[in-house]
């Protein structure tokens, strides 16, 4: 199971895939990736290896911003609609997780009680939550924030709005989350490995933090909102 996120100007989808194969040897039963342009996001998805992802995924595809997934099933059996990236009822918003999430049977019954879910996982939780949040009026930050404080559990988290195709959001709990500092690009990744191809600056994040993630900028917040500063590291790992 991993994560791996790119916004830059290169094609993400190949970057993905290709970070996604460095975290093969985490061992995983699913994966898939979402790619967002001006027209909106894409989602591809399937049980079984990366290979078999590799062949679905639609070559014509131009995109330079994504997140991708490797999923170890904890709640739901391993098949295509239980793998990640999961969508919001309205499909407005995507999102990746690796962890459980302890209290989704509560969440669901106390804030989501007339969504339908469409798959079997914890997971599916948090993004519906996002997206209740920005529909009653806060924007994705908040809703991510407080969508985050709501959940109780594990998790390292990426998510894209198919409004905004410069801004990947992450979040991490308990579960291992870096973001990878380049020139006129950023990276997300649960392992330096992944993206060490691409950039060998790192930033570790402490949990209950999020950050938000564009071309040119990161900006790291407590769930409460309050900025945190903090530098890149240097990996040392062979490329
Ligand atoms: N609990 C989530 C699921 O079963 C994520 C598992 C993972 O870490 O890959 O879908």
């Amino acid at each position: 199971c991993g994560i791996v996120g790119y916004v830059g100007n290169k094609d993400a989808k190949e970057i993905l895939l290709r970070g996604l194969e460095k975290l093969e040897y985490r061992g995983y039963d699913s994966a898939g990736i979402a790619v967002v342009d001006n027209d909106g996001v894409q989602v591809f998805k399937e049980k079984g290896r990366i290979a078999i992802l590799r062949e679905i995924v639609d070559p014509s595809v131009e995109t330079s911003m994504g997140i991708g997934h490797t999923r170890w099933a904890t709640h739901g059996a391993p098949s295509k609609v239980n793998s990640h990236p999961h969508q919001s009822a309205e499909e407005r918003f995507t999102l990746v997780h690796n962890g459980v999430i302890e209290n989704y049977e509560n969440v669901k019954r106390e804030y989501l009680p007339n969504v339908e879910f469409a798959s079997d996982t914890d997971t599916e939780v948090v993004v519906q939550l996002i997206e209740k949040f920005v529909n009653e009026g806060e924007n994705v930050e908040e809703a991510f924030r407080h969508a985050l404080s709501v959940i109780k559990g594990s998790y390292a988290i990426a998510l894209v709005d198919n409004q905004d195709s410069d801004t990947i959001y992450v979040g991490k709990n308990k579960s291992p989350l870096l973001v990878g500092v380049g020139d006129g690009f950023n990276v997300v990744a649960s392992d330096a490995m992944a993206m060490i191809s691409q950039t060998d600056q790192y930033v570790e994040l402490m949990d209950e933090e999020i950050v938000i993630v564009t071309r040119d900028t990161y900006t790291i917040k407590t769930l409460e909102g309050k900025e945190v500063a903090r530098s890149p590291y240097t990996a040392e790992l062979d490329a």
